[in-house]
C-alpha cells in the first residue's frame, strides 16, 4: 500500500494534551487543531463559542429497585451547541462516564451532525451506573426515571436522545412510552427519542444504521486508494451493536474476520474466526464471555495483530501513545468515539496508517436517527431499502468530501473532517447572527 505524505500543520494548541489523556481533552485537542486550520476564517472571540458547551446539566436519578431500597444514581446531560438545530446525541450508561466524557462526546455531535449534513446540534447523556449488574426489569425502572428526572430537556425541538454504549433499542421505547404517558397521549406529536422499536415509530436498520455505515465508509476509502475489501484481513474491538454489526457487514462485503473482542473475551485466528458461531453466542448470552468457538488472545494482544482494517467499536482511548507504534493495520476505521488520542494520531500519520476518523466513520446512526426523527414528524414509515440505500448514498458523499479535502490540502482525514464540521458549524452561527 502506498504510504500518505502529510503536510505538517502548525497548532495553536490551547489545551494541554499529555500522558493521562482523557476523552475531553482529545476532544478539546482535535478542536484546537481544527481551529488552527482555520485561523483566518474564525475569529477567536467566535471560537470561544464553538469550545464551550451551551448546557451541562447534573442530574440525580433515585429509584425504587426491586430489592425495594432506594438506590441513588448520577446523570448528566450535556448540551454543546445547537446552532445547526435540536441537539441529538446518546444516552451512554456506563458505571466510569464522567461529565467530561459526555460534554466530549456531545462536542464530537456536534461536528458529526455537521459532517453528515443532519440539522441537529450536538448533545450527549449519560447514567452512571453498570448494565450489566442490572436485572432488566431494574435497567427499565432506571431508564424511566432518568426520563422522568430529565424531562424538560427531552424534546424534539430541544434534545433528542438515542441508544449509546449500555443503552439500546428496547430502553428507547422505554422512554417514548415514559414520555407520552406524562403527556397524556398514546404516542408522542414529533419524535423525542430516535433509535427505537419499529413498532413504537422507529425506523428499520436504525439499530444496524452504524456498523453498516462504519463497513461503507471502509469499502469507500479502499475503493478510493485502489484496495480490495474482499479478502481483506479485518480485527474488531467491541461486539456490540457497532462492533457486531461491523464486523457482519464486512464480511458480507467479503472481508475476513479474524479477530474479535467484547469486555470479556477476545479471539483471534489469522485464517479467519466462525464469525456466525460468534455473534449467536453474543446474542444468546449478551456477551462473549465464556465462548470457545474460537482461539482465545489477551486483550492488549489483538490490536496490535497485523491486518488490513482495525475497527475500534468499544470505547474511547485504546489507540493511544503507548500501543500506536505496535499497531499493524493498514486502515483504521473508528467505529467508537473517541478510540485514537491525538498523540496516538502523530505517530499513525507517520508510519502512514490511513484513520477514518470517528466524526464520520460512525455517523450512519446518527443519519439513519434524522430519518427516523423526519418520518416520525410526519407519520410516515420509510422502507428498509429506502434507509439503506439513503445511508449509503450520504456516506459515500461525505467520505468523498472528507478524502478529497485532505487529498487537496495534504491533511489528514481527522483533521479534513473536523475542518469541514466546524466551519459549517462556524457558518450557522454566523448565520444566527451575534446575539446578545
Ligand atoms: P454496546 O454497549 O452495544 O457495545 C460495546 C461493546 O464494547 C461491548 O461488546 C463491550 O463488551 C465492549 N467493550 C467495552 N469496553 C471494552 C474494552 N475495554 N475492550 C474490549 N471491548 C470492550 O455499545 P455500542 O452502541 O456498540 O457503542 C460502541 C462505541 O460506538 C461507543 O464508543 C459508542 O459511543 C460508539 N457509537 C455508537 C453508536 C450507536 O449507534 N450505538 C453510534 C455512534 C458511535
Amino acid at each position: 500500500m502506498k504510504r500518505i505524505e502529510y503536510r505538517h500543520l502548525p497548532t495553536t494548541r490551547t489545551h494541554p494534551v499529555g500522558a493521562n489523556e482523557s476523552l475531553y481533552d482529545n476532544a478539546m485537542a482535535n478542536l484546537d487543531r481544527a481551529l488552527a486550520l482555520l485561523d483566518r476564517e474564525i475569529p477567536h472571540d467566535w471560537a470561544a463559542k464553538l469550545r464551550t458547551p451551551k448546557e451541562r446539566t447534573e442530574l440525580r436519578l433515585s429509584p425504587q429497585l426491586s430489592d425495594g431500597r432506594i438506590h441513588t444514581f448520577r446523570a448528566f446531560i450535556v448540551k454543546h451547541n445547537d446552532a445547526l438545530g435540536p441537539c441529538k446525541g446518546g444516552i451512554r450508561m456506563s458505571p466510569t462516564v464522567t461529565l467530561d466524557d459526555v460534554t466530549a462526546l456531545a462536542m464530537e455531535m456536534t461536528w458529526k451532525c455537521a459532517l453528515i449534513g443532519v440539522p441537529f446540534g450536538g448533545g450527549k447523556s449519560g447514567i452512571v451506573a453498570d448494565p450489566t449488574r442490572l436485572k432488566p426489569d431494574d435497567k427499565q425502572v432506571l431508564i424511566r426515571s432518568f426520563t422522568r428526572t430529565a424531562h424538560r430537556h427531552i424534546h424534539p425541538l430541544v434534545y433528542v436522545p438515542a441508544p449509546d454504549m449500555g443503552t439500546n433499542e428496547t430502553d428507547m421505547g422505554y422512554i417514548k412510552d415514559a414520555i407520552s404517558y406524562s403527556l397524556g397521549y398514546a404516542t408522542t406529536q414529533g419524535s423525542y427519542v430516535t433509535g427505537k422499536p419499529v413498532i413504537l415509530g422507529g425506523i428499520p436498520g436504525r439499530r444496524e444504521a452504524t456498523g453498516r455505515g462504519v463497513a461503507l465508509a471502509v469499502a469507500e476509502v479502499l475503493r478510493r486508494r485502489g484496495d480490495s475489501l474482499p479478502g481483506a484481513h479485518v480485527i474488531v474491538q467491541g461486539f456490540g451493536n457497532v462492533g457486531s454489526v461491523a464486523a457482519r457487514a464486512l464480511a458480507e462485503a467479503g472481508a475476513s474476520i479474524i479477530g474479535v473482542c467484547d469486555a470479556y473475551a477476545a479471539f483471534y485466528d489469522a485464517r479467519g474466526l466462525p464469525l456466525e458461531a460468534l455473534l449467536s453466542y453474543a446474542a444468546q448470552h449478551g456477551s462473549l464471555k465464556g465462548c470457545r468457538a474460537a482461539p482465545t488472545v489477551a486483550h492488549a494482544q489483538l490490536l496490535e495483530k497485523p491486518c488490513d482494517i482495525l475497527v475500534p467499536a468499544a470505547t474511547g482511548n485504546q489507540i493511544t501513545g503507548s500501543n500506536a507504534s505496535r499497531i499493524k493495520a493498514r486502515y483504521i476505521a473508528e467505529g467508537a468515539n473517541g478510540p485514537t488520542t491525538p498523540q496516538a494520531d502523530r505517530i499513525l500519520q507517520r508510519r502512514g496508517i490511513e484513520v477514518i476518523p470517528d466524526i464520520l466513520c460512525n455517523a450512519g446512526g446518527v443519519f439513519v436517527s434524522y430519518l427516523e426523527y423526519t418520518q416520525e414528524t410526519q407519520a410516515e414509515q420509510m422502507p428498509l431499502e429506502e434507509v439503506m440505500s439513503r445511508l449509503e448514498r450520504r456516506m459515500r458523499e461525505r467520505c468523498a468530501l472528507v478524502f478529497d479535502t485532505a487529498r487537496d490540502r495534504r491533511w489528514t482525514a481527522r483533521e479534513a473532517a473536523m475542518y469541514c464540521a466546524v466551519k459549517a458549524v462556524w457558518q450557522a452561527l454566523q448565520a444566527r447572527g451575534a446575539l446578545p
